[in-house]
Formats: C-alpha cells, sequence, structure tokens
C-alpha cells in the first residue's frame, strides 16, 4: 500500500511551497487509495515556534488538504495524535534515533566524533582559503578503538558527549533514481561525514529523517528539489541499517516570474495570508497543483476531486515552477464568478466590516435589508480579484465619496456646464417617482432627459455618476442608481448631486 508523508518543520507561517509539497503528497495517496502521514520534525529545538503546528493544521483543514496519521485539530482547537506507527513528534521519538545511531557505531558504519568547534572553525577557514567545499575531515573516523575509550572517558568526566557522525564510504558512488529527475549518481567523495547524532541526544534531520521513513512504512518521500543532494546520505543511511530505502520524487524549485528562487519573507509567500486577503481555496489548490505539475493536456480548472483523479508523478516538471500571482488572480476571479450569491456574500461580510473598521467608517448597518448586500455582491462579482477589494471598490455604497473636484467635470465639458446639468438632474430625480428607480427605467428616461436638453451622454452620465461613486471607474451609472435608491433611499441621489455642485 502506497504510503506518503508530509513532514513539516514547525517554524513559522506555512510557505506556498510547503503547501505544493503536502498538496502532492495528499493527492498522490488519495489516487493510489493509499495513507498519508503528518509527521512533526522538530529536533531543531532553536527554531520551534509555538502554535506553528496548530496553525498548520487549520491551514491544510480549510484548504482540504487531509492526513490519515498524525496530528488532528480538535473542534476546541487542540491537537490529538492519531494512528498506528507513532509518536508522530520527532522529540517524542528520540529512543529510536538514539538506538539505531548506537548500532551504527557498533557496526563502524559511524563513528564518534570529538571534535571542538575551534577546531572546526579551523577546518572551515582553512578550506574556504582553498577555495574547497567546507567538509568534515574524517579526524576522529581515524581514531583507534583505545582512542576513542580513552577520549569517552575524559569527556564523561568532563560532563561532555561527543557527536556521531555517519562515515560515508571512501570510495565508490551512490546512484538517486528518483521517480522526477531519473538517475543521478554521486560520487562518495563529493559527500560530507555528516553529524547524525547531536551532543545532546537529539537527531540531526538525515538520521531522523531516514529513521521515521521506515518505521512509518512510507513508500514514497515527495520533496522539494533543495533535498535532492541531500538523498544520496539518506539512501546510504537505510542501507548502513540494513533497509530498503523508500522511492523519492523531488519538486521542482519554485521561482519568481524573473526566474529567480522565490522569497522566503512571509508577505510574499504565505498561504494563511493569501487565504486572509480573500483568495478562495479552490483557487489556491487549482494554482499550486499547477506549480511544477500540469495534466499534460489544455485544462486548467481542476476541483480537488478532479486533481486526485488526474495527478500522476509521471508528470512532474523537472524545471522550475514560475509563481505567477496574475495566474493566482485568474484562478480566485473564475471561482468568484462561480459561486452563488448568498455564498459570496456571507463571505464578503467580514471583508466590509474589517473594511469600515480599519477606517473607522461608521453608519446603521442593522438599517441596511441584507438584499442590499447580495445586489452590490452581483455587481462586483464579474470584476473582484479578490474578496479584500470589496470594501474600498464599494465604500460609496455605504457612505458618501469624497473626491477631487476636477473628477466631476467630463473630459469634454467644463466647470460650468457641468454645474447646470447637476441642477437639471435634481429637479429630473425630484420628478421620478420611486418605481422609476430600476435599471431599465432609469436608462430610458435619463436617455429623453439628455435627447430633450441637447446634451451629449459625456456630459450628463459623467458627473452624474462620479457625484454618486467618487471614483474613476466604477460599475454603469443606472445600475449605481437603481442600487443606491433602494438601499439608502431615492433622496440619497439627490443629496449626492448637491453635495458635488457645492465641490465645483
Ligand atoms: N522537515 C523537512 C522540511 O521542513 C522535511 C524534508 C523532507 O521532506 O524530507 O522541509
Amino acid at each position: 500500500m502506497v504510503r506518503t508523508r508530509f513532514a513539516p518543520s514547525p517554524t513559522g507561517f506555512v510557505h506556498i511551497g510547503s503547501l505544493r509539497t503536502a498538496l502532492f503528497s495528499f493527492l498522490f495517496a488519495r489516487h493510489e487509495n493509499g495513507k498519508h502521514v503528518l509527521r512533526i520534525e522538530d529536533t531543531d529545538q532553536n527554531r520551534y515556534v509555538e502554535g506553528a503546528v496548530e496553525n498548520l493544521l487549520k491551514v491544510m483543514n480549510n484548504l482540504g488538504v487531509e492526513f490519515d496519521e498524525g496530528y488532528f485539530l480538535q473542534p476546541d482547537g487542540n491537537m490529538m495524535e492519531r494512528g498506528e506507527k507513532g509518536p508522530y513528534l520527532q522529540s517524542k521519538r528520540l529512543d529510536k534515533y538514539q538506538a539505531a545511531a548506537k548500532k551504527l557505531v557498533q557496526e563502524q558504519k559511524a563513528y564518534y566524533c570529538f571534535c571542538s568547534s575551534e577546531r572546526l572553525e579551523e577546518l572551515r577557514k582553512e578550506q574556504a582559503a582553498l577555495k574547497r567545499p567546507a567538509m568534515y575531515d574524517k579526524h576522529c573516523k581515524k581514531l583507534t578503538t583505545q582512542e576513542v575509550e580513552q577520549k569517552l572517558l575524559e569527556f564523561s568526566e568532563s560532563g561532555k558527549k561527543p557527536v556521531v557522525r555517519f562515515a560515508i564510504p571512501e570510495s565508490g558512488a551512490t546512484v538517486v533514481n528518483d521517480l522526477v529527475h531519473g538517475e543521478i549518481t554521486y560520487e562518495h567523495k563529493v559527500l560530507d561525514d555528516q553529524v547524525i547524532l547531536k551532543s545532546d541526544g537529539f537527531p540531526t534531520y538525515h538520521l531522523a529523517v531516514v529513521v521515521d521513513d521506515h518505521e512509518m512504512e512510507i513508500t514514497h518521500v515527495i520533496r522539494g528539489d533543495e533535498w535532492l543532494p541531500s538523498t544520496p546520505k539518506h539512501i546510504l543511511i537505510y542501507k548502513a541499517l540494513g533497509w530498503e530505502p523508500t522511492l523519492y520524487a523531488h519538486l521542482p524549485l519554485i521561482l519568481n516570474p524573473d526566474k529567480s528562487k522565490l522569497s522566503k519573507r512571509q508577505g510574499d509567500v504565505a498561504v494563511e495570508d493569501f487565504l486572509s486577503k480573500g483568495y478562495l481555496k479552490e483557487a489556491l489548490i487549482n494554482f499550486v497543483a499547477f506549480l511544477g505539475w500540469n495534466p499534460k493536456s489544455e485544462k486548467e480548472l481542476f476541483s480537488l476531486t478532479e486533481l486526485i483523479q488526474d495527478f500522476d508523478l509521471k508528470k512532474i516538471n523537472k524545471s522550475g515552477a514560475v509563481f505567477d500571482t496574475n495566474k493566482l488572480d485568474w484562478y480566485n476571479s473564475h471561482y468568484i464568478r462561480q459561486m452563488n450569491l448568498s455564498e459570496l456574500t456571507n463571505k464578503l461580510l467580514p471583508y466590509w466590516l474589517k473594511y469600515w473598521e480599519e477606517r473607522q467608517i461608521q453608519f446603521d448597518k442593522t438599517a441596511l435589508p441584507h438584499e442590499y448586500f447580495e445586489r452590490i455582491a452581483e455587481i462586483e462579482r464579474e470584476r473582484l480579484k479578490k474578496l479584500s477589494e470589496i470594501g474600498e471598490r464599494t465604500a460609496y455604497f455605504f457612505v458618501r465619496p469624497n473626491y477631487e473636484p476636477n473628477l466631476l467635470i467630463w473630459k469634454k465639458s467644463d466647470s460650468q456646464k457641468t454645474k447646470e446639468v447637476l441642477n437639471n438632474l435634481i429637479e429630473f430625480f425630484e420628478k421620478l417617482d420611486s418605481a422609476s428607480f430600476t435599471k431599465i427605467i432609469l436608462e430610458e428616461r435619463l436617455k429623453n432627459f439628455i435627447s430633450e436638453n441637447n446634451y451629449d451622454n459625456g456630459t450628463v452620465l459623467w458627473p452624474l455618476r462620479t457625484s454618486l461613486t467618487g471614483l474613476e471607474k466604477s460599475p454603469g451609472p443606472y445600475e449605481v442608481i437603481s442600487l443606491l435608491a433602494f438601499g439608502l433611499g431615492k433622496q440619497e441621489i439627490s443629496e449626492r448631486i448637491k453635495a458635488a455642485i457645492e465641490r465645483l
């Protein structure tokens, strides 16, 4: 049975690259009717961030990326562990790593290293001066059994502990047969004798990942390209422990549109920030699925279920995947247009509230019918790229707009003419009965008004619309008038026109 895992280090926000890794391993597991495991890699205690796992689970739940084993968020916000191959938190598995390291030392596949940090620093400097890659010089590997005994004694007397290093075979090569990249050969002489157990008894990533992937019976490791150079070391550790290595699929780098490596700064890449800006989960999932994968057909729109159906490791690209937010906006607009009105309105409400709160915009919200919000949402549905735009785009539907007087003047008109037109419009609207404030009737009446007065369209419709919206671009005047009259009363139209005349 296929078993995949997502193995994040809980160091803060969820990077878009992590979401991609989690999504791909989930899609593959579901496509193969396998299991998806969540394992938390917290062996680097210095980088551990409180609350990071809960946050991760919340984001994954929100997006529909599921796990079958590992940690689960309960309704009360607490986490629960579930699964037969646990514990799923590396800091609870120290005995397993220590046992593996001990076995490797006993079989001389790993060795104690007593080198001081000063010596290692010296070594690094010498290598840097010679422009050689920084690598351990295997100094402690050459110690005799007696010397090792002696050093262990000295260390234990002074309350210190040595680290354990893995002994990379001195000659030969290891071939990584990656499901995305194919065969890659690594000469052993370029691989470092990495520390696998630290002096505090914690493993490093390299040992922990192998022990856990083996014990959790992971069949396919799907992870980012940055781990490809570590893979030969992992394969060698597997073999040294007498285990069969898993299969590997390394996902291509994610790049900015200029082909530089995608930033790590939270503001640009945090999944939770994309969600709070009002990107829909459908859009994010569809977009992220295409970061390095495509169905090899024209089809671009995929639901999560369709992704599960069509996902295939063979269709993962080797070359970097460009992170293009325009494309994300395109997906988001698409899924916003697909939403039914009441669902969209409910999703927009918190964004409206937030906008008003932040700007201390005050008015009596309870006086407005829910239908008013729905009709505004309907007008904006075609244009919205993200939900967070709603506040600014529609502020004029709730409070009188503020704008530069010049905005009122149509390019082929002037201040004098504009004033005259606006005055006539006040009279026009005052005569208009309430039932005529529908888009169709307004259009007909206003067209008559324009031709009767020998005006041209721009001279009338431009100042009319800008006096109501305060915006250079907005939905058309008939739509805006009928909706404002519905929500705030027809008197509001005349009031705004009067305010415009005062500005001129
Ligand atoms: N803990 C590693 C990370 O945070 C996981 C690497 C792997 O999947 O092997 O990316």
